[in-house]
């Protein structure tokens, strides 16, 4: 298994983010919103149209990607009314036998399946890797992995925001 880091990727999500940003400005998604809108009226309220764009990256000898932005707009069917979405993912850091993989924090370090609320002995349920055992989380600021607001520190591993515990078996202070 390779090193993968794909904290660089965002550098391009955030390039992506900044130009739906510059559209909406322009009123060029307000134009695509009234479109959608004056077009789901007409349609029975079982459909609904979203248009966005997304990134991603894909690893074909695992066969899975990891969707790291969706920027949108969602339009429901039985309201024609549409909502403007922006989704990114917060990555985490981990050390998985022997190799730091920086992912975001809902899928699995080594198989890349979905794996979100992960806690001490909780395994993935694609290839079986337990937090705490085969895989750890790397801690190289005092910002808690759950809430990314609360504190943390090798001396309070209480999250002092939210219920998490950087338990030693869960944990590796960078
Ligand atoms: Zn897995
Ligand atoms: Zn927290």
């Amino acid at each position: 298994m390779n090193d993968e880091k794909f904290y660089e990727l965002n550098a391009i999500s955030e390039n992506i983010h900044t130009k739906f940003e510059n559209l909406k400005e322009k009123g060029e998604i307000e134009n695509i919103e009234y479109l959608i809108k004056n077009l789901l009226k007409k349609l029975p309220e079982k459909y609904s149209i979203e248009f966005s764009f997304n990134l991603s990256i894909f690893d074909s000898e695992r066969e899975k990607s990891i969707e790291m932005l969706r920027v949108g707009i969602n339009g429901l069917g039985n309201t024609a009314e549409t909502y403007k979405f922006s989704e990114s993912y917060k990555f985490n850091r981990y050390l998985v036998q022997g190799h730091i993989v920086e992912i975001p924090h809902n899928h699995c370090p080594n198989c890349w399946s979905e794996w979100d609320f992960k806690y001490l002995g909780s395994s993935c349920s694609d290839c079986g890797v337990t937090l705490g055992k085969e895989v750890k989380l790397l801690i190289d600021s005092n910002e808690c992995p759950n809430c990314e607001s609360g504190k943390i520190s090798p001396k309070k591993p209480h999250c002092d925001n939210c219920d998490f515990i950087a338990e030693d078996d869960l944990v590796i202070w960078g």
